[in-house]
């Protein structure tokens, strides 16, 4: 097992690609915080885990609040004694063309998407630090590394979250705590099925794998990035996205 015995908060865990990392995470031996803004997907998730026979606790956190989050951080700690890995997955849309676009979609996107992987981090690495080692995962996008049209909010938090992560892979490093992040290209999840089919359509011929990704793709993803197969790897962005290129 990659995982065996480690403590992992997943946000956004309560579906999607954040539920998938979760899952996987147990498969491997992890005991996992399940940290999500909905109360009703973070019980159904937990459930399901232990149906598994696996070891998880729900959080019902928005990561947009330091407060929210220090609470998130705090009872994993009092419950399992440390923290060694946090995904910062959580993450939400609000598109539109530049000149279509409310100021309050902008901040929005930017409050979940960049300043709620800030507070996490910040939050995840204080305790990392402190005892020693820890792994700090990013959900980034293959928007944030080509852009896309409709999304200068969402797109500008992908390319953020990139240069958060190469900032804290050189702060953190000699603490013993990698940061890396993944960047997915287009994936099956209630997030992607709000796109117009004719969209999805175009993004799997656009792939030289010729199909579109599944939550499961990006999970052993963020398992390997997580587990000492990847203790050499800090600051880096893994592109899971079937080659697309926007
Ligand atoms: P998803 O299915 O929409 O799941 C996101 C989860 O995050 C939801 O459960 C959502 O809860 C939760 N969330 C939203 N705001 C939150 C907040 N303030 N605090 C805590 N939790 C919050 O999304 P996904 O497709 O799995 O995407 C996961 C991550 O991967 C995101 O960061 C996304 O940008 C990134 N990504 C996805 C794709 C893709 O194609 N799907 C591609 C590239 C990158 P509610 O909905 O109940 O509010």
């Amino acid at each position: 097992m990659k995982l065996l015995d480690k403590v992992a908060i997943i946000t956004g865990a309560g579906r999607g690609i954040g539920e998938a990392t979760a899952k996987k995470f147990v498969q491997e031996g992890a005991k996992v915080v399940i940290a999500d803004i909905s109360q009703a997907d973070v019980d159904r998730t937990v459930e399901e885990i232990k149906a598994m026979g696996g070891e998880a606790i729900g959080a019902i956190v928005d990561v947009t609040s330091l407060e929210s989050v220090n609470k998130m951080v705090k009872e994993t700690v009092e419950k399992y004694g440390k923290l060694d890995i946090i995904v910062n997955n959580a993450g939400i849309t609000a598109d539109n063309t530049l000149v279509k676009m409310s100021e309050a979609e902008f901040d929005r996107v930017i409050n979940v998407n960049l300043k709620g992987v800030y507070n996490c981090g910040q939050e995840a690495a204080k305790v990392m630090a402190e005892q020693g080692g820890g792994v700090i995962l990013n959900a980034s996008s293959v928007v944030g590394v080509y852009g896309n049209f409709g999304q200068t909010n969402y797109a500008a938090t992908k390319w953020g979250v990139i240069g958060m992560t190469k900032t804290w892979a050189k702060e953190l490093g000699k603490k013993g705590v990698r940061v890396n992040a993944v960047a997915p290209g287009f994936i099956l999840t209630p997030m992607t099925e709000k796109m117009p089919e004719k969209v999805l359509d175009m993004m799997k011929d656009k792939a030289p794998l010729k199909r579109l990704g599944t939550p499961e793709d990006i999970a052993n993803a963020y398992t390997f990035l997580a587990s000492d197969e990847a203790s050499f790897i800090t600051g880096a962005v893994l592109e899971v996205t079937g080659g697309v290129v926007l």
